[in-house]
């Protein structure tokens, strides 16, 4: 393989599913070996380990934790036993097995958020490893690096915040050198905090590590290989007649990204935002299909752009008489929920109360449930408290809506069959959103996507 100079560096990152197996490995391979300028390549876990090693984290059920043992064992193994010289590589994935098993019969008598996270982090530390000896069978040299050692992040496990200026210095001294010899493969979704104890940037992290070192390294661009062709006008799963984007801006795919769409971690574009780095997203399956790039401008951009759907929203009502001409309510709401990490998601007021939803992307490792038993006591001493589960958030992305005549029309027009729990609308040139009640969220995009996109 020839080496490109540093300065055309390129940053590719292949999710789950692109490494899910020897065969979709080998594919990932001949992307990364097909386009010289690639040189920093962070993969995640093969698709369905993570799951399973947050399954043991849990530590609930003891009787299912050889079963999932197992299951984590043969989607390795698995690849192993393709393996021409496989003989060394089984040995460290069986030490990291057997790490992987004393870590679950530990979180089998007490669970932690730090516990999780060095379990669930064995889930990239075994693809990277394998996925270097998959290059060295396509006879390209690769060096495997330990992430840890350069993503420094805060201590909240589950959910850890990045030390960008730590991480730009770092990749300089101690990464840089290195690429500068050969093709080096990194864990996206682990970094470590002041102690050395291992965390976590919240599921579906591995586009934001790619993203922080692209921005780190100054990369000319930043490819997020996964298992669609693009960014589409909304999930195809949900929608089959969903279109791909061929270009967007960082504004449109970062506010699709923040409102559900799976395809990209809702923090991935501030660094490629930050620094002006165009990011592309195509399947590992089909690299040839082509892609969207998202990058600062687009030429025409559309009224209407996508549609996001967030499932598993929380509404909360705080109603309070002392709201009634009073200062300061607002205030109190927020320091409360501050206090608990929650950020306010959708929110609408009125008189006598309020509505809000929190923020639940990239919620921690362990479950989604940010409504702890502390937050709603602390709540009802200020106020009378009502929680509506199972609603989903539906985002239309956009440009220019908020000045744009008809839009409520448009939308809502034909949503008539369906109830409208809260709408958002005009904070944001970029998106309305509102909220359904979950069992007819998948129908709302289907219909809000024929009459606007098809
Ligand atoms: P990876 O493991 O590669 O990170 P993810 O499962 O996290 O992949 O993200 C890819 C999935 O995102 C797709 O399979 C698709 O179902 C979903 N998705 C959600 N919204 C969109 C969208 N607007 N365009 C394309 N894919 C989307
Ligand atoms: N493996 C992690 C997850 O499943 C991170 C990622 O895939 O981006 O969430
Ligand atoms: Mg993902």
């Amino acid at each position: 393989m020839s080496t490109a100079p540093l300065n055309s560096l390129l940053v590719a990152k292949f999710g789950g599913t692109s490494v899910a197996n020897f065969d979709a490995m080998i594919r990932s391979a001949d992307i990364v070996l097909s386009n010289p300028a690639v040189r920093l390549v962070v993969l995640s876990a093969s698709a369905g380990v993570t799951n399973l090693l947050i399954a043991l984290a849990e530590g609930k059920d003891p009787d299912r934790r050889a079963y999932h043992l197992d299951e984590i064992r043969r989607i390795q193994y698995a690849i192993v036993d393709r393996l021409d010289n496989g003989q060394v590589i089984r040995e460290e994935i069986d030490r990291m097995l057997d790490n992987i098993a004393m870590l679950s019969e530990a979180a089998g008598l007490a669970t932690s958020n730090a516990l999780t996270d060095e379990l669930v982090s064995h889930g990239e530390l075994m693809s990277t490893l394998l996925f270097v000896e998959v290059m060295r069978q396509r006879q390209a040299p690769a060096q495997w690096f330990d992430i840890r050692k350069i993503m420094r992040t805060d201590d909240r496990f589950g959910r850890a915040e990045p030390d960008g200026a730590a991480l730009k210095e770092l990749a300089r001294t101690s990464l840089l050198p290195r690429l500068a010899e050969s093709l080096i493969i990194t864990q996206g979704f682990i970094g470590s905090e002041p102690k050395g104890r291992t965390t976590t940037l919240g599921r579906g992290g591995s586009d934001y590590t790619a993203a922080l070192l692209g921005e780190a390294l100054q990369a000319s661009r930043i490819d997020i290989w996964t298992d669609v062709p693009g960014i589409y006008t909304t999930d195809p799963r949900v929608v089959p007649e969903a279109r791909r984007i061929d270009e967007i801006s960082f504004e449109e795919a970062a506010e699709m990204a923040t409102f559900g769409a799976k395809i990209l971690h809702p923090a991935t574009l501030l660094p490629a935002v930050r620094s002006d780095i165009p990011v592309f997203v195509g399947s590992s399956k089909d690299p040839h299909a082509g892609g969207t790039l998202v990058c600062n401008k687009t030429a025409h951009p559309p009224l209407f752009r996508a549609l996001a759907l967030r499932r598993r929203q929380t509404l909360l009502t705080l109603h309070s008489l002392n709201m009634l001409q009073a200062r300061g309510f607002l205030a109190e709401v927020f320091n409360i929920l501050a206090r608990h990490f929650i950020s306010v998601d959708l929110i609408t007021t009125s008189e006598v109360s309020v509505a809000l939803t929190m923020d639940t992307t990239g919620s921690n490792t362990i479950g989604d449930s940010l409504l702890t038993t502390a937050l709603l006591t602390e709540l009802s001493s200020l106020c009378r408290v009502e929680v509506e589960e199972n609603l989903a958030l539906i985002a239309l992305i956009g440009n220019n809506l908020s000045q744009a005549c008809g839009v409520g029309k448009d939308v809502f027009g034909v949503l008539d069959p369906f109830n409208i729990r809260l709408i958002c609308y005009g904070a944001s040139s970029h998106n309305l959103c509102f909220l359904v009640p979950g069992a007819d969220a998948e129908q709302v995009v289907k219909t809000l996507h024929s009459n606007l996109f098809e």
